[in-house]
């Protein structure tokens, strides 16, 4: 991490790929930990957040200038002085962004061993078999209090967490609405089972509201206009649940809300989270429950892979909206 940015981060300034950064892979010292290859590491919107003045106080540390970007990531171990990982597992925790890795024992409790026999790739466990995945499941099951036929609607739904948010909805028995930037991402949200999917770029999410609503529940990954058009489509006693904001995080202009009286008069209610905070209650149950649906095929999930050298690229890509699929950062095959 190289710089604080401004507005969206840039390649090459915020961040720099620095090839003298060396470890020696023989004798570094372990201290009771693990040292780890890096095989993929995730980029996520709240990374952008993480790229502040340390001052600016928040629910997630500031990245340090000169020390390298981490978050959640997949490794292999390669050696070990701990008891409970072996020379050969595959583990995931939040690894710096680096090709090899130092975990010391007192960062050990925070690393899942991952199922060897797994028949999904590494890269799928940072993303629906990640954070993203426990985001959808974990802030469903705890805010959505859906009865079957009611009405959702979910934005970037075709996302690392709208498109599973669209299928665990599909799944409840709910009409799902979608939306997302390309027509491209429409027809992934009608293969996936939202009843009605619709471009924001090209079509008015007033008149599609209007028209498939009133919504009881609206999962916002984007706040500003499009959380203004679900507050003025808000059925009695709906509840929002509001996961991200991704139009707030490169811009400093406050959105000026037109329909948020609506909360008191239609008893609307708000619920913000932190999927790690609802980890202790849900994160079991994920891995016990929606993992094998990954795995057999009955939720789908894509991914859209750049490798370590343009790491920097794909973080801007994603801040601007330009991704496709769920952003993975491929450090290497094995
Ligand atoms: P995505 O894979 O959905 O990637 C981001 C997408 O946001 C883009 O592809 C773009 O899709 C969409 N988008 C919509 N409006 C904008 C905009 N103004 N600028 C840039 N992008 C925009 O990301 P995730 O699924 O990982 O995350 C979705 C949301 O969930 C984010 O807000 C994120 O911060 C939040 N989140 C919250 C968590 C929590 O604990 N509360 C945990 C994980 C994620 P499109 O083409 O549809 O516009």
């Amino acid at each position: 991490f190289n710089e604080i940015p401004t507005g969206y981060p840039e390649p090459g300034k915020t961040t720099v790929f620095d090839e003298n950064r060396t470890i020696d892979l023989e004798n570094a010292p372990l201290n009771g930990g693990v040292l780890l290859k890096v095989l993929v590491v995730s980029n996520d919107p709240y990374l952008r957040g993480k790229m502040r003045d340390p001052k600016i106080l928040s629910y997630t540390d500031a990245f340090k200038i000169g020390a390298p970007l981490a978050n959640y990531a997949v490794g292999r171990v390669v050696r070990s002085e701990s008891d409970n990982f072996k020379v050969g597992d595959h583990v995931t925790g939040t690894f710096n962004f680096e090709e090899y890795t130092i975990l010391p024992a007192s960062a050990l409790s925070y690393l899942r061993k991952l199922d060897n026999n797994t028949n999904l790739p590494w890269s799928v466990y940072v993303g629906a078999a990640g954070m993203p995945g426990r985001t959808a499941y974990s802030a469903y099951n705890e805010f959505a209090k859906a009865k079957k036929g009611e009405t959702i609607f979910v934005s970037t739904g075709a996302g690392a967490v709208g498109a599973l948010v669209i299928q665990i909805a599909k799944r409840d028995g709910l009409k799902v609405i979608g939306s997302a930037g390309s027509d491209e991402k429409v027809a992934y949200m009608k293969e996936i089972g939202a009843d009605v999917a619709f471009n924001y770029k090209t079509t008015s999410t007033d008149e599609v509201l209007d028209k498939e609503g009133p919504l009881d529940i609206y999962w916002d990954n984007v706040g500003a206009a499009t959380l203004d058009s679900a507050l003025g489509n808000m059925n009695v006693n709906g509840r929002i649940i509001n996961c991200g904001m991704i139009a707030a995080y490169n811009t400093k202009e406050p959105y000026p809300f037109k329909n948020l009286l609506r909360v008191v008069s239609f008893s609307l209610s708000f619920n913000g989270f932190i999927v790690s905070r609802l980890d202790n209650k849900y994160a079991e149950k994920f891995y016990a429950e929606f993992v094998p649906l990954l795995a057999s095929g009955e939720i789908k999930y894509r991914e859209e892979k750049t490798p370590f050298a343009q790491a920097g690229e794909a973080i801007q890509r994603l801040q601007k909206g330009e991704n496709i699929a769920k952003s993975v950062i491929i450090v290497a095959d094995e």
